[in-house]
Parts: C-alpha cells; sequence; structure tokens
C-alpha cells in the first residue's frame, strides 16, 4: 500500500466515503459494516478507499487492511475492483454442476468447479443457478414475508408488550420456557445474562455458514416478525436496550427486507425503546461461533476466543450478551402461546416435535423439509421427490463438519441406530445429498477445502491439520492412522468447535474410504 494512492482517489469515491463514514459515526467498531457499504457502492475496496477509511477512523492503515483481508465479502483488492462474475465453487453447486468421477471430470476438461469461482452463497437449494457478481447473487430470492399485520392479527408481539405493560414479568417468561421443555439451555443463558450487572446486550445470530444450511435464511425469508418478536421478549427479560441482528451477509434480500422490518415497527410504535442494529458478517464462516461474532462486532478479526469467560458474563466490549439463533428464537414463542397456523407452514416449527432439514444436492426438490417423524434419511430424500432423474443414491454428508458421511445403506437405518452405532450426525439440520455415481473422495476433499479455507488459523492444529488433510484428500495416497492421529490433536487442542470437529469429520471420511476401498 503506497501514500500516493490517496491523492489519486476520486473525488467522488472521496464523497461516497465520507457519506458512509458520517453515518457511522467514525467509531473504529464499524469498521466492518462501513467496509460493506462501500463495497454495496462502490463494488469492492481497493487501497485508496482502505487508507481514507482507515484515516477518517483513526485506525492504523495495516489494522483495516488486516481487517478488509480477513473477510472475503469486503472484497479487497489493492487496485480494482474484480467484477467478472464467479460461480459458487463450494461442494454443493460442485456437486450439482461437475461430471459424477474424476475420470468424467478429466475427460470433459471442466474445470470450473476446481477454480476461480467463489465460496458458498448460501443458496445450496438452487445450487444449478447461483451466480454472483460481487455480492450479488444472481438468484430468485424470495420477498413475500409475513406483514406486520397479518403477525400481529396473529397475536404476535402481544406477549412482549404483555411484558411491558407489566402484566407478566421476567420470572414468568423463564418459568414459561422451562415448562415448555424445549430449551432448557435457553433458560441458563438468559438467567447467566440478567444476573449480571453492567447493561446486557440481545444478539439474535443469522450467520448460519455450514455448507448446505440455510434453514434460518428459509424462516426469515417467511416470518421475519416471528423471530424479532421473540428477540424483543429476550431484551425485555435480561433487561438490555440494544437489539443487534446479525445476518450472513450472502442474504443480500434479507437486509433490505430486516430493514423495512425495522422500520414498519418503529412506525407501529413497536421496540420503541430498543436500539436495533443490523449488522453484516463479511463472509467469514467461523463468524457464525459466539465469540467471533462478537469480536467481529467490535470490529475485529473474526477469530473465536477461549471459554471461559462466556458471552453470557464477557461478551461485546466486556458486556453480559446474549446471543441466541434464529429458530431458537422462532420455535420459543410457544412458551407463551403462540400457535401452529395451517396457512403458514413455517409456523409448524411452533410444534416441538417438528424438525428442520436443509436438503441440497441431487435431489428432485432441494429445499427445506419440516418433518414431525423420521424414519431415516432416505424417507427425507423421498420427501425432496427422490433423486433426480437417473441417479441412484449414493449416501449424504449429514450435519456439517460436525456430521459425517453416510452410504445410502446408512441412509435406510433409523437415525436412533446411527447414533446408537456411533455415527456423528452434527447438527443434523444439513442433508447434502449424493449419487452413487459420485467420487466420495472429491466430496471429502471438497469439505476439506472449505473448512482448511474457513479456519481462523489462530490455533496451529486446526490451521495446519485441516490444511494438511485437505492436501492428502486432494491426491495421493490416503493415510487414515495419520488423519486419526491429526484429528485428535486438533480435538485436544483447538480453540472453537471447527478445530475439534473438522479433523474427526475429515479422519472419519478417510477410514470410510479406506473401508470401502478395501471391500
Ligand atoms: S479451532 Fe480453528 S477456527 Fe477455531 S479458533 Fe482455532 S484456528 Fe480458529
Amino acid at each position: 500500500m503506497s501514500n500516493h494512492l490517496i491523492r489519486t482517489i476520486d473525488g467522488a469515491v472521496v464523497n461516497i466515503v465520507d457519506d458512509v463514514l458520517a453515518h457511522h459515526d467514525a467509531t473504529s467498531d464499524r469498521a466492518l459494516e462501513i467496509l460493506l457499504q462501500l463495497r454495496d457502492r462502490l463494488g469492492g475496496i481497493t487501497d485508496d478507499v482502505l487508507v481514507r477509511v482507515a484515516d477518517g477512523l483513526k485506525l492504523s492503515r495495516a489494522e483495516l487492511y488486516e481487517l478488509a483481508t480477513f473477510y472475503p465479502s469486503v472484497r479487497y483488492h489493492p487496485t480494482a475492483v474484480a467484477t467478472r462474475a464467479a460461480a459458487c465453487e463450494d461442494l454443493v453447486c460442485a456437486l450439482v454442476r461437475s461430471p459424477h468421477s474424476a475420470g468424467e471430470r478429466e475427460a470433459t476438461r471442466d474445470e470450473s468447479y476446481l477454480c476461480g469461482g467463489s465460496a458458498c452463497r448460501g443458496r445450496c437449494d438452487s445450487a444449478q443457478d447461483v451466480v454472483g457478481t460481487g455480492s450479488n447473487v444472481v438468484h430468485a430470492d424470495k420477498a413475500d414475508w409475513r406483514t406486520l399485520e397479518s403477525y400481529r392479527s396473529a397475536g404476535g408481539y402481544g406477549y412482549v408488550e404483555r411484558l411491558r405493560r407489566g402484566d407478566v414479568d421476567a420470572a414468568d417468561v423463564l418459568a414459561a420456557i422451562e415448562r415448555s421443555g424445549s430449551a432448557s439451555s435457553v433458560v441458563r443463558k438468559w438467567r447467566a445474562v440478567r444476573d449480571q450487572h453492567g447493561e446486557p446486550v440481545v444478539i439474535a445470530n443469522a450467520s448460519e455458514g455450514e455448507l448446505g444450511t440455510f434453514k434460518d435464511r428459509h424462516i426469515l425469508e417467511r416470518d421475519p416478525h416471528g423471530v424479532i418478536d421473540a428477540a424483543l421478549v429476550a431484551v425485555a427479560v435480561v433487561g438490555a436496550r440494544r437489539l443487534i441482528i446479525y445476518l450472513r451477509d450472502d442474504y443480500d434480500h434479507l437486509y433490505r427486507e430486516l430493514q423495512q422490518v425495522i422500520n414498519e415497527m418503529r412506525v407501529a410504535g413497536l421496540g420503541a425503546d430498543v436500539e436495533f442494529d443490523l449488522r453484516r458478517s463479511g463472509g467469514a464462516y467461523i463468524c457464525g461461533e459466539e465469540t467471533a461474532l462478537i469480536a467481529s462486532l467490535e470490529g475485529q478479526r473474526g477469530r473465536p476466543r477461549e471459554q471461559p469467560p462466556f458471552p453470557t458474563t464477557h461478551g461485546l466490549f466486556g458486556r453480559p450478551t446474549l446471543v441466541q439463533n434464529i429458530e431458537t428464537l422462532y420455535r420459543l414463542r410457544a412458551a407463551w402461546g403462540m400457535r401452529v397456523e395451517a396457512s403458514l407452514p413455517v409456523t409448524r416449527l411452533l410444534d416441538p416435535a417438528v424438525r428442520i432439514f436443509s436438503v441440497s444436492g441431487r435431489v428432485c426438490c432441494p429445499g427445506v423439509q419440516l418433518m414431525a417423524s423420521l424414519p431415516n434419511i432416505a424417507a427425507l430424500i423421498a420427501a425432496c421427490g427422490g433423486m433426480t432423474e437417473g441417479e441412484e443414491l449414493g449416501g449424504v454428508v449429514l450435519g456439517g463438519a460436525a456430521g459425517s458421511i453416510l452410504t445410502a445403506e446408512q441412509c435406510r437405518l433409523p437415525l436412533d441406530d446411527l447414533l446408537r452405532a456411533g455415527i456423528r450426525i452434527g447438527s443434523g439440520s444439513s442433508v447434502i445429498v449424493f449419487a452413487q455415481r459420485d467420487d466420495v473422495r472429491w466430496i471429502a476433499a471438497k469439505m476439506a477445502a472449505f473448512l482448511a479455507r474457513e479456519s481462523c488459523g489462530q490455533c496451529t492444529p486446526c490451521r495446519v491439520g485441516t490444511s494438511k488433510m485437505a492436501g492428502m484428500l486432494a491426491g495421493g495416497p490416503l493415510d487414515p492412522v495419520l488423519m486419526r492421529s491429526l484429528a485428535e490433536v486438533m480435538r485436544e487442542a483447538s480453540i472453537c468447535g471447527l478445530g475439534r470437529s473438522a479433523g474427526q469429520f475429515l479422519a472419519g471420511a478417510a477410514e470410510r474410504l479406506q473401508g470401502s476401498a478395501e471391500c
């Protein structure tokens, strides 16, 4: 980065930078959001822009450079804004676009799935269509969310209003959640935040980043008020005044939608005493982890922190902080009497027996499935219209990095049997389906490349382990024994869940590959 660049910056660009800085009171904790807003207006961040922002925020250029290069969505490039369209190159898009086997890929010389593309954009349910230019994914996103009027007519915001009037109190809410029996950890967290000194903060975490997961997007696209309603109850119970909605940056349609939803509420006088803050993640998968998310909100690189202390006691800028994910918030409302509505299927999540799955890959109708009972994964695939034409089930990647690769045979076993057999199902909600003809090693290598790329790099076992395993899976002889021992070191010595679970996933995949090679 050189000093002469600031002298050559275009006058119109200077005005845009200064305008964005002025809207944020030029505080350094908002550095990421400032860079993202400039990216929205300029297409990306070049050195001259970076220098002016650093000066405006009174940050060193090195500090801001570190931030800009950590978050891929900032789209930093020293001299030019990239304009070329980039197809997603991560597992699901590459799987549905690419030929099945290494031999076929070689024969067609189609290498678009290997290089030059972009990272996952969170549209794994329409993987064939995902092509992006800059931050704007060309994709027919839904914008038909339920209106405030419709939500209120179903009883929405009624409970939070009773809470504010004093008809019910925080103890009543916690008792109601406890009685609902759905989330004991929720009550523990809410109590822990409420019992601390200092002004608490509530964060609704919509930064889902696991490959093949899009359930939070599905909920917010349809019923955003259901999430905000529950978040406002949390705000009242823990005694906060600030509600941050932390959104995956790729969900730019939701960013616009939530701005409108918040405006709609302000006009209606709802949550008038609450400061709403809509922030974006910067495209780093690791920012779905609570402490990494908090670091990014403090204007730092999104690196997970050692726990304890937990965010409930020492969170955002040391304040007690409640971080709650979107599905949990949405479901919680059953505790205070919100009921399933036949006209809006997503409300079935108010029934604790209903599970939500994001299904992608080689099925006829990828998308979210709400299932009240699930005999096995094969039934879930059948609910998605079965395999795409001409394909036979080869298996699934279940539950992302904390899960496993299942064979077709395992997909036909009851889920409980899988658990009893020690199969890791991770979150269990992401299901990436592949065909018999697909190359399982290539799938494992894709997962490994994703995990190596998304490791924040601060723990050596995770940084080196994910990258070494990615290299081993990408080609050459496999050494499952070495991979298992790497996985154990990663599990023992990593700060966060990515490092602890990634090695287990990849070593399990290598053992499976070796097992099938020996059969
Ligand atoms: S385990 Fe990996 S992702 Fe997590 S903090 Fe360590 S290096 Fe970062």
